[in-house]
């Protein structure tokens, strides 16, 4: 089994499903008293909040740079950033060392594409619904994205910070979430991608019968499986 090198605590409340996941699904895959080897770097999470809205994303970089080096020297086989956003700066990340990162965005697009989903609805911070870096991934694969109007954005990015990476779940927060998410199937999308980590803590597909790409699920389990080198 490979290690896995997990840098993590973005918010910690998503580290958390990481780690169940993965424990979860090496535990279904080898039984027994199996469990996930893996290392996990949890940065402060204050830290990296101010480099977002500083709009300093080289010393975000840097941050994560020197947490995935970290977990290359204590024995990591490969590396998940978890979190959507933070992936701005994968480029930088898979730079600063040898093995292989596990980019949260071609995870998706695997997992969107078994599911021949071709319009998707994407949902996360405004960083990933608003910027090139994620969205990009996903037209380089041929799917065709969409993102909720300005204030629904704000909405959503507000409840991101302001709750859900707070561990605050609120049920107006659900239901507006909910809302936003029947609106983008009424515009098209086939499934609605959880482009943040939290989001899946407040929804949930028993809530709605859109299809639900949660990308925390979707990283998770993807790093666990290709610890096994099993196909998904
Ligand atoms: N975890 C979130 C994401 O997946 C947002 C928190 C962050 O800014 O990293 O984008």
């Amino acid at each position: 089994m490979k290690t896995i090198g997990l840098i993590g605590g973005m918010s910690w409340e998503s580290t958390v499903t990481y780690y169940q996941i993965i424990n979860t699904v090496v535990k279904e895959q080898l039984g027994g008293f199996h469990s996930a080897q893996c290392l996990l770097y949890s940065v402060d999470f204050h830290e990296i909040e101010e480099c977002q809205s500083n709009g300093d994303w080289e010393k975000g970089a840097a941050i994560l740079a020197d947490a995935a080096r970290r977990l290359e020297r204590g024995g990591a086989d490969f590396i998940a950033i978890c979190t959507n956003t933070m992936h701005k700066v994968a480029d930088s990340v898979q730079e600063a060392v040898s093995i292989p990162l596990l980019h949260i965005a071609d995870a998706t697009v695997q997992e969107l594409q078994k599911n021949h989903i071709a319009t998707a609805a994407l949902l996360g911070t405004q960083y990933t619904m608003e910027q090139d870096f994620y969205k990009s991934k996903l037209h380089q694969a041929g799917l065709k994205v969409i993102v909720p109007e300005e204030d629904d954005r704000k909405t959503i990015n507000y409840i991101i910070y302001n709750e859900l990476c707070s561990g605050i779940i609120k049920e107006n927060s659900r239901q507006s979430v909910l809302r936003i998410i029947s609106e983008l199937a009424e515009e098209g999308a086939q499934g609605i991608i959880l482009g943040c980590t939290e989001i899946g803590l407040l929804v949930h597909q028993k809530d709605t019968a859109v299809p639900l790409f949660d990308t925390a699920l979707i990283h998770a389990q993807r790093a666990a499986l290709y610890a096994l080198d099993r196909s998904i």
